[in-house]
């Protein structure tokens, strides 16, 4: 299949794919998304066969505003609506039961449904030419760095799906933050850039779901399907290193062996040039900029796959803010081997 580029011109195109059942890439303020009309079961299905993603993984479902939400969606708290008004359009996902016309392959069996509405103009814009509502997980192959760039979704989409529109770069750069409000108190499944802090002022208490701070153990089932996966995964291993940043930084500097790539906050770089012929250095962001850091998380990680370093040592935020979905990115990248320092 040859896969069509699209420019901010060109969307009417992308929607027309969209309601014959074709996939097309899309960007979305978060990362860019991999789309089929959700309620095409053909469709939905070719999204898993191009992504490499297990059945069992349930997709989003992205609307172009809130007065969608009760066509898909039913027993819906009054909460949601607050959430709605305060964070859609934009980087949040809520956990609802579903209605009977949103197909099973798209909540993999489950009787619940993740809606969303983007915050990307453009993307609201496609979704509404089409008419139709948009299931799209995150455009990579599965396992692998989500893209934040058309680019990157072509590095591991091209042939597979049929067009791309580019949008630029994804502003948030990790994908949604989840919230389940199927139970109570409601519980945070994945963060993201609507952060805890956010959700708490509106929800009260909010409980986070073990899989966003620790690997699952063998048999135990995180809430949010997706999470229990290796993900985010460069090809080489990766160690990440938390704590104090002079320290982290000063550990991964006695470590860091040649042919090993390094992923450091701005302030630590020259610390790492130079100092041996062949590290590689991805600069995350200022230290105090965890919104650049979000941004660059994973571009930093999908840069070393093309180079051959054999091992990638991270610095890490703090887990206050949009520091929670970092952290939680880089920690799964790295299967959880994170230290502390
Ligand atoms: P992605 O589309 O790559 O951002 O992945 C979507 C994420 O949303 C995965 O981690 C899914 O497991 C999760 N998800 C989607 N629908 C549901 C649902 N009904 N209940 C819990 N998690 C969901
Ligand atoms: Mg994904």
């Amino acid at each position: 299949m040859k896969t069509e580029y699209l420019t901010q011109n060109e969307i009417s195109a992308a929607a027309d794919i969209l309601r014959r059942g074709g996939l097309v890439g899309i960007p979305t303020e978060t990362v860019y998304g991999l789309g089929a009309n959700a309620l095409d079961v053909d469709a939905v299905g070719r999204i898993f066969k191009a992504k490499g993603r297990p059945q069992d993984n349930p997709l989003i479902i992205h609307i172009p505003d809130v007065s969608w939400l009760d066509r898909y969606c039913r027993d819906i708290p009054q909460a949601a609506y607050v959430l709605a008004r305060r964070f859609w359009p934009g980087p949040m996902t809520m956990v609802l039961p579903r209605r009977d016309n949103v197909p099973d392959v798209v909540t993999a069996g489950l009787d619940t449904v993740g809606i969303r509405c983007p915050g990307h103009a453009l993307c609201r814009k496609i979704i509404e030419l089409a008419d139709v509502p948009v299931a799209a997980p995150s455009g990579n192959l599965s396992g692998r760095p989500s893209p934040t760039t058309a680019a990157h979704m072509l590095e591991d989409m091209d042939g597979r799906i049929d067009a791309i529109v580019d949008g630029g770069s994804c502003g948030v750069g990790v994908e949604s933050t989840i919230i389940d409000l199927t139970c109570t108190p409601p519980r945070l499944l994945r963060p993201g850039g609507v952060t805890l802090e956010q959700l708490c002022e509106v929800l009260g208490q909010v409980e986070i779901d073990p899989a966003v701070r620790r690997l699952m153990a063998a048999g135990e089932k995180p809430k949010a399907p997706g999470m229990a996966y290796r993900h985010y995964a460069p090809r080489a291993p990766v160690t990440v290193v938390t704590g104090d940043p002079e320290k982290s930084a000063a550990y991964i500097a006695a470590r860091a062996r040649d042919c090993e790539g390094v992923i450091c906050f701005d302030e630590f770089v020259h610390m790492f040039n130079g100092q041996t012929g062949k590290t590689r250095i991805m600069d995350l962001g200022a230290c105090a900029d965890k919104e650049e850091q979000a941004r660059h998380i994973f571009d930093a990680l999908r840069a070393f796959d093309h180079t051959d370093v054999t091992a990638i040592w991270a610095q890490c935020p703090d887990t206050e803010g949009i520091g929670l979905a970092v952290v939680n990115r880089l920690s799964k990248a790295a299967g959880f081997h994170v230290i502390e320092v």
